[in-house]
C-alpha cells in the first residue's frame, strides 16, 4: 500500500500516520519531521530550513525534493509507504509523479482528511503547549493555513483527477478516524 496522506495542518495526519504503521506495518516518511530532525541535528539545511518553516512558509522545492528522493531511494519501502507532508503544491506533485514511476512504486491512494479551520486552531493551541513547536504560534499557524489552502489544496485536486484520491472526515477520536481511513483502504484494495 502506497498512501499519500493529505490535509491542512493541525488535521492529525502524523497522528494518523503513527496508527496506520501500528497496522500495516509500512514506513511513515514524514517531511515535517525530516526537516525537524535536520534543525536538531543543526545542519546547515536543516538551520536554513528552520528560519522557513518557524514563519510557516513552505521549503523551496529543490531542497525538498532532494530530501524527498534520497529517502524514497532507500531499500525499506517493497510493502508500501505513508507519506506525510510532501506533496504540498502542484510542482512537488508532478516531481513526485516521476521519482515514483522511475522506482516502479506509484502511489496507489490519496487520503485527504478534512477538518474545518476553528478546530485547526484549537488542536494546534494545545499542540503548541504539549510540544512546544517553534511554528505552532497562533501568527505561523495562520499562515500555514494561508499557505495550506493557496498550494496544497490543489494537490488534492490533481489526485482527485487521477481517480486517486478519497476524503476522509478528520473529527472525534483518533481511533475513529483510523477505522474510517483503514475502511478506505480496504475498499481501494478490493477494487483492484
Ligand atoms: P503540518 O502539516 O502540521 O503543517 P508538518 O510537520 O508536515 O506540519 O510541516 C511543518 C513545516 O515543514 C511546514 O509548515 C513547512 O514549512 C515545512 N515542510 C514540510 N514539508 C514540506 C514540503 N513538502 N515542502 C515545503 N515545505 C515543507
Amino acid at each position: 500500500m502506497r498512501i499519500v496522506l493529505l490535509g491542512p495542518p493541525g488535521s492529525g495526519k502524523g497522528t494518523q500516520a503513527a496508527l496506520l504503521v501500528a497496522q500495516l506495518g509500512v514506513p511513515h516518511i514524514s517531511t515535517g519531521a525530516l526537516l525537524r530532525n535536520a534543525a536538531k541535528r543543526g545542519t546547515e539545511l536543516g538551520l536554513q530550513a528552520k528560519s522557513i518553516t518557524d514563519k510557516g512558509e513552505l521549503v523551496p522545492d529543490d531542497i525538498m525534493s532532494d530530501m524527498i528522493e534520497e529517502r524514497l531511494s532507500r531499500d525499506d519501502l517493497d510493502n508500501g509507504f505513508i507519506l506525510d507532508g510532501y506533496p504540498r503544491n502542484l510542482a512537488q506533485a508532478k516531481s513526485l509523479d516521476i521519482m515514483l514511476e522511475r522506482l516502479d512504486k506509484p502511489a496507489d491512494v490519496a487520503i485527504h482528511i478534512d477538518i474545518d479551520p476553528e478546530q485547526i486552531i484549537k488542536r494546534i493551541a494545545r499542540r503548541e503547549k504539549e510540544e512546544g513547536r517553534a511554528d505552532d504560534t497562533e501568527k505561523t499557524v495562520r499562515n500555514r493555513m494561508r499557505v495550506y489552502a493557496e498550494q496544497t489544496a490543489p494537490v488534492a485536486d490533481y489526485y482527485a483527477e487521477r481517480g486517486l484520491l478519497t476524503r476522509v472526515l478528520g473529527n472525534g477520536p483518533k481511533e475513529e478516524i483510523s477505522q474510517r481511513i483503514l475502511s478506505v483502504l480496504t475498499i481501494d484494495r478490493q477494487s483492484t
